[in-house]
Order: structure tokens, then C-alpha cells, then sequence
């Protein structure tokens, strides 16, 4: 599932092709639980506008048009937002792939899984977002409109400091690994840094909120921003289904210390990753290095 690292990557690759282009049409797949603003209506609305900024809120992306309504956009579990000049393997699914030859496996056209194409005036690069899964949301904000998804999020988890996280913990026996997951205590974070963050900060994901020292917290946050900058600078992880919008793999998941290494090796002591369940979700830490 992309975190703020991938949507941040996202954003900064697919901010010069979205933004000052008039789009010429934007054609919509069907009716579904991917759109928050039914498809036909979305089509209409997009016709003729140009969209200015592409800013990232949390896990959301929040396109600025140039009547000042917005569009929020969620890439959910499996979503990719792409340049059609694109080339790789993973756009396609497995059974598209297994039909085509070798060397024409990397090209891809829109599928029934393409919810969003938007094709501009220049006749340049189109951008399409793909989601197999349908967790995506696409939603038209109207003039300052709010959405209540975005009025809940916490700061944005690449600027969290200790006290905020320390404050909104101090008092509750929630595992620490559970409050960096609440997108209202900090934007942002997923599985995947949750794990790595606390990986760096040496400590365990069940250890109740309560129970982390004043400067455990410092540590936990500078580790938060710590791994979420070095993902970015690593364009991703690509675990599942992220790839970056020009194609290419993100780098972090060769860097990973704990997430999804159960029975290997801790990276800094030897002693093998071990996993276990907190909050419905999977976890992994090194039982020795981390307290
Ligand atoms: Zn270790």
C-alpha cells in the first residue's frame, strides 16, 4: 500500500505532467466504490480546465484547478498514477501479460482497470490512474469545499517532532506501533516505515505508548522522518504494486531493516526478525535490538 514516501515520489513525477496542461477530456471508467463523484460528472466538470499545483496532504493527493475546485485523489492498496510514455511489466496484470510476447510485455494501453485517463489539448503524455483493486478514491471538491478525510489528519508525518507524538501518547496503553498507524495522530505513515521508524529507534512495536520514554520519543520521531526522507530519496518502495509514475521500481525495499524480513537476519546483530500481530496488522522487529 503506498505511503506518504510513494505518494510524495508520486507527486514530484507526475506534477509537471498533470499541472498548466488544458486537458482536451478526461475519459472515466464505470460507476464504482473507486469514485466519490460519479464518473459522468467528474468527466464534465474536467473538460477544458487546467489544473495548477499538485500538493501532497498525508497519503492524499489534492490537484488545485484553475476555477480553485480541487481533486482529491487516493491511490488505495494497488492504485498507480502514470505516464502514458510508462514502460513496465507491472502495469499490466498477470493474465494480460502471460498472452504477449516477451518484448511487447512493458507497453501498456488502458485496461478496464484504468478508472482515469486524462488526454490534453498539446497532445503530449497522457496520465492515467490504474487501480486493480478499487480502494482508490477519486473525489471533485467545489470551491472551498472540505472533505472530512482530510480534515482529521494529524501533521504530516515528515515534520513530526517528539512532543507532538509524545503528547498525543503519553497517556495511553495503545502499542506505540498502533499510534504512528493513527493518521490522526501523523500523517502518513503505513506498515511499512511503522516498522523501519521504530527498527531505527530500537523500540519494540507492542511496547504500550505509555511506557516510551521522553527521549525514546525524540528518537521515534527523528526516525519517522528519518526513513520517510530516505525513501523519497530512494523514489519508493516497491513492494506490491507501487512503481513510480514513469515506470521505474522504487529503491527502499533493498534497504529494509525489519518489514517483511521475519527469519532473517537483524542487519545490525544477527539475531533473526521476528513478526507478530498488533492492531490487525503484521509487524516485524528484531527481538534484541529493539526493547
Ligand atoms: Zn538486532
Amino acid at each position: 500500500m503506498p505511503e506518504l514516501p510513494e505518494v510524495e515520489v508520486t507527486r514530484r513525477i507526475i506534477e509537471p505532467l498533470l499541472c498548466g496542461r488544458p486537458l482536451r477530456e478526461v475519459v472515466v471508467s464505470k460507476p464504482s466504490y473507486f469514485f466519490l463523484t460519479p464518473p459522468a460528472a467528474l468527466r464534465r466538470a474536467l473538460k477544458g480546465r487546467t489544473i495548477e499545483r499538485l500538493e501532497r496532504v498525508g497519503k492524499y493527493l489534492l490537484a488545485a484547478m484553475d476555477n480553485h475546485q480541487r481533486l482529491l485523489l487516493h491511490l488505495g492498496m494497488t492504485g498507480q498514477l502514470f505516464s502514458s510514455n510508462a514502460h513496465s511489466p507491472r502495469l499490466l496484470s498477470a493474465t494480460a501479460r502471460a498472452t504477449l510476447a516477451p518484448e511487447a510485455q512493458s507497453a501498456f494501453a488502458p485496461d478496464l482497470h484504468t478508472h482515469l485517463c486524462f488526454h490534453f489539448v498539446d497532445g503530449g503524455p497522457s496520465v492515467f490512474f490504474r487501480d486493480v483493486r478499487k480502494f482508490g478514491k477519486v473525489r471533485l471538491l467545489g470551491v472551498n469545499e472540505k472533505d472530512p478525510r482530510l480534515e482529521k489528519l494529524g501533521p504530516d508525518a515528515l515534520s513530526i517532532d517528539g512532543q507532538t507524538l509524545r503528547q498525543a501518547g503519553a497517556k495511553r496503553k495503545t502499542p506505540i506501533k498502533a499510534l504512528l498507524l493513527d493518521q490522526g495522530v501523523l500523517a502518513g505513515v503505513g506498515n511499512i516505515y511503522a516498522d523501519e521508524a521504530l527498527s531505527i529507534a530500537r523500540v519494540r512495536p507492542a511496547r504500550p505508548a505509555q511506557k516510551v520514554t521522553r527521549t525514546e520519543w525524540e528518537g521515534i520521531a527523528a526516525a519517522v522522518r528519518q526513513v520517510l526522507a530516505r525513501s523519497i530519496e530512494t523514489g519508493g518502495s516497491s513492494i506490491s504494486d507501487y512503481l513510480r509514475p514513469d515506470g521505474k521500481d522504487g529503491g527502499y525495499q533493498d534497504e529494509r531493516r525489519v518489514y517483511g524480513r521475519e527469519g532473517e537476519p537483524c542487519k545490525a546483530c544477527g539475531a533473526l526478525i521476528e513478526r507478530m500481530v498488533i492492531a490487525t496488522r503484521s509487524s516485524c522487529y528484531c527481538p534484541r535490538c529493539q526493547r
